[in-house]
């Protein structure tokens, strides 16, 4: 298995590892993980995040290199994980064919296999998953700060085992990883238990739009730029609202639209059983998995939430 990976790993010295905008737990665990992999088998590497890692997520142990702007150097090759198109690494995304052989390592179904190399398995709980069989056919000695990078990518983009994605991988490497001193309850607390609290004034003004449709099957929220103003917030303070809208009885696709510039506004999809959300964002030019998606889409929040209700009513 991954032999033209192997190869390109044996033969290179620098390696370049990049993610998407807007990291998740499994952009930035699997991209430090990956990182921490390549010291252990003597290759120097740079990890280029376009954004700053998110509050939640600064607990990481984090690789000595990180830079926010592409490097002018070249590489042997550009490991790219859990980013479904190459725009999703953000700017200077256009350059890194140039930089290296590509690898794309990825689980959305979604992936249009931007890569030299492509390793994608959409049946995987999340890139981590992957890049745990990656590394164990490479030989990689596993140590605390490969542990906890992983076992917060598969904790996070599993919803914490609720989602249909997690796989018995998924819990046999979690397993394993406390094997090498990763605390669930720590992790947990970390990222679950450790908002500002500005977070829950913002969740309070959120809340308060709050409709449902199609006979409560369709449930939908907005975040404005005025409520990050008025309660000293931004973006990365409404990650996860979308879930409480699925958590009503009988709603089958939760929505929330946050608005990131004039009549634009970025939706987060989730679904249960039955409707794939990725579908839908793919035809607003988004992408993601069946239960959990997301798209850009131009309008007022009207418009938006019509052009939402007419892609998900039966
Ligand atoms: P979230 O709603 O948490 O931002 O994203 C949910 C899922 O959809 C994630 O897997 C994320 O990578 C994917 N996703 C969100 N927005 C976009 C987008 O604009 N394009 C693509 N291709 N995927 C997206
Ligand atoms: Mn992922």
């Amino acid at each position: 298995m991954f032999e033209k990976l192997k190869e390109i790993l044996d033969r290179g010295e620098r390696f370049l590892v990049a993610t998407h905008i807007d990291p998740d737990g499994d952009a930035l665990g699997s991209a430090f993980a990956l990182s921490f992999a390549l010291t252990t088998l003597n290759k120097e590497s740079v990890v280029y995040l376009k954004d700053r890692v998110p509050y939640r997520y600064q607990f990481l142990p984090r690789p000595a290199r990180i830079v926010n702007e592409l490097p002018k150097e070249a590489f042997d090759a550009v490991l790219v994980v859990d980013c479904g198109d190459l725009p999703r690494v953000g700017e200077g995304h256009a350059s890194l064919k140039q930089m290296g052989n590509l690898v794309n390592i990825d689980h959305h179904e979604t992936n249009d296999g931007f890569g030299l190399i492509n390793i994608i398995d959409g049946q995987a709980s999340s890139t981590a998953e992957i890049l745990y069989s990656i590394l164990k056919s490479l030989g990689v000695q596993f140590d605390f700060n490969i542990a906890i990078n992983l076992y917060t990518a598969v904790l996070t983009d599993t919803g914490s085992f609720r989602y249909e994605s997690t796989t018995k991988e998924a819990f046999s490497i979690c397993e394993e990883m406390t094997q090498f001193g990763v605390r669930p309850s720590y992790v947990a607390e970390e990222v679950y238990e450790s908002h500002p609290k500005e977070r829950f004034h913002l969740l309070c003004l959120v809340l308060g739009t709050l409709e449902t449709f199609d006979n409560d099957r369709i449930a939908c929220a907005q975040v404005t730029r005025e409520m990050f103003e008025r309660t000293g917030t931004n973006r990365e303070y409404s990650e996860g609202f979308v879930e409480y809208l699925k958590e009503i009885r009988g709603v089958e696709v939760a929505c929330l639209a946050r608005e990131v510039g004039d009549g634009q506004y970025k939706v987060s999809m989730r679904s249960k059983d039955g409707v794939d959300v990725a579908a839908v964002a793919h035809t607003f030019g988004g992408g993601g998995h069946e239960r959990a998606a997301g798209c850009t889409i131009q309008g007022s929040i009207d418009v938006v939430k019509n052009k939402l209700i007419g892609a998900f009513s039966l």
